[in-house]
């Protein structure tokens, strides 16, 4: 008799185990075996976590976090409100499950026109939500136990976790800094990396090497003889490529992105993954795509079925007339993609001369909205402490939102534990800024180099 009393399940069994004297009777079960999954061990902490919450806090002028503090522009906006209030109910309701039709279409449209070959909308393309899900999809769809990815350094944070996450294990290959000559500003140009070291970390457990380029945090563009060395080792040892170019569109001074899948061999082992948030600096739709051969993408529709199965109706609908939009302006000036990297190449250079007169050695970056800069000059301000478990450029960072009120993101962030030290006199800044942002963070690192010099 279960309902006895009016007892419940539970309260019945909590009864039996305390008369059973093995345990005290309690309203609340406290569990004591371990929760936590074993692939969760050692990714649990999140540097955005931490940051974000500090600029929140903190910031007059956030710099930190990547997304445009501007909108998107009025056709996307006006897309959406379309797709909202029209007479279409359908665009309230689920969507085909691997990507709504109009979108997945003109993305085989469009982009089959740069890759030079016609790709199927149905079985070479599938939307995701953000780029961050396709991402997730390609880890989980191809890495195995035992498996290792490439993964080149300084990188997104969460291409070490997502691997870690399958079961794989990362094995990192940094770009390596020459400096630059004649006291010219550093490029992310100068970040290379070493043909030799790359070539040795390829070995039969090898499975796949993520690209990311444009590159953030770096906004390194990787050259056509960079991409061709990484693409002659991935043939020469049958491994794939995770091409992460959310920030295509974003390349500046005349510079070209260069897509690693249109170069010979590399279509079929490839995977590029986009972002509808960075094209049309609306990151909060949360509007990604993968994009490949089928016999590649079979294994993401898998892994997506399983997993969010659908990705917002309505959103898709207005990226799909964003990108129906572009297609009809391709390389006019009209285009969006033809503006807003202008635009953005403007705001660069606000930030390079704000950062390079008070002294915070920028170094330039070729792409993306990122700008790292150096902290070495400003260490008499936030001194190091010797043996911290804290690399300094956290410290310093840390350092600055409290008491500049300026957020910008450590560059330890971006890489493994072990090259922590390499990265710690660096900081991230994020330039996707209305003017008025860059000239309220531009008059608190002159005032900052005011103070220091008359100290
Ligand atoms: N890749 C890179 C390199 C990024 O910087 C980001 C966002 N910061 C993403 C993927 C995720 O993009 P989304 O917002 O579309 O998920």
């Amino acid at each position: 008799m279960l309902r006895r009393a009016g007892l419940s399940l539970r309260h019945f069994l909590l009864e039996r185990k305390s008369n059973a004297g093995y345990s005290s009777y309690s309203s609340e079960a406290k569990m004591s075996r371990p929760v936590q999954a074993r692939r969760l061990e050692g990714i649990d902490k999140n540097i955005w976590v931490e940051f974000v919450k500090l600029a929140d806090t903190y910031a007059t002028v956030n710099l930190g976090q990547g997304f445009p503090n501007f909108p998107p522009p009025d056709f996307l906006k006006e897309a959406f409100a379309r797709a909202l209030g029209g007479e279409d109910h359908a665009l309230h309701q689920y969507t085909r499950a691997f990507g709504h039709p109009p979108l997945v279409k003109i993305l085989a449209q469009f982009f089959g026109k740069l890759l030079g070959r016609e790709l199927d909308p149905m079985t070479d393309v599938m939307v995701t939500v953000g780029a961050y899900q396709a991402l997730f999809c390609c880890f989980q769809a191809f890495v195995d136990e035992g498996d290792e990815v490439i993964v080149i350094e300084p990188f997104f944070d969460c291409y070490e976790t997502m691997v870690k996450m399958a079961g794989g294990t990362p094995v990192f290959v940094p770009l390596r800094a020459k400096a630059p000559k004649d006291g010219k500003l550093m490029s992310s140009a100068d970040w290379q990396l070493d043909p030799a070291e790359l070539a040795s970390k390829f070995n039969k457990r090898t499975k796949a090497i993520v690209l990311n380029s444009p590159n953030n945090p770096l906004g390194k563009v990787f050259s056509r003889g960079e991409l061709q060395l990484i693409a002659d080792l991935c043939v020469k040892h049958d491994v794939l490529c995770i091409s992460d170019e959310v920030y295509e569109w974003l390349v500046y001074d005349g510079k070209e992105h260069i897509r690693i899948a249109s170069l010979q061999g590399m279509w079929d082992r490839t995977v590029i993954v986009g972002s509808a948030g960075k094209t049309f600096s609306a990151t909060g739709w949360k509007v990604g795509w993968a994009m490949g051969p089928n016999r590649l993408l079979q294994h993401l529709r898998t892994v997506h079925q399983n997993s969010v199965y659908h990705c917002a109706t309505a959103a898709q609908e207005a990226v799909a007339q964003g990108f129906q939009r572009e297609f009809t302006l391709y390389g006019k000036p009209d285009s969006y993609f033809v503006q807003l990297p202008k635009e953005l190449q403007q705001k660069r250079d606000w930030l390079v001369q704000s950062l390079d007169a008070a002294g915070m050695k920028p170094i330039v970056p070729e792409g993306t909205y990122f700008l790292v800069a150096d902290i070495s000059a400003f260490k008499s301000d936030v001194p190091d402490v010797p043996n911290s478990d804290e690399s300094y450029d956290s410290r310093f960072a840390k350092w600055m939102v409290k008491n500049k009120g300026l957020a910008a993101i450590p560059l330890s962030a971006f890489c493994c534990e072990a090259h922590k030290s390499n990265y710690n006199h660096l900081i991230r800044f994020c330039f996707a800024k209305e003017e008025a942002t860059l000239k309220a963070a531009n008059e608190i690192l002159q005032k900052w180099k005011q103070e220091k010099t008359s100290s």
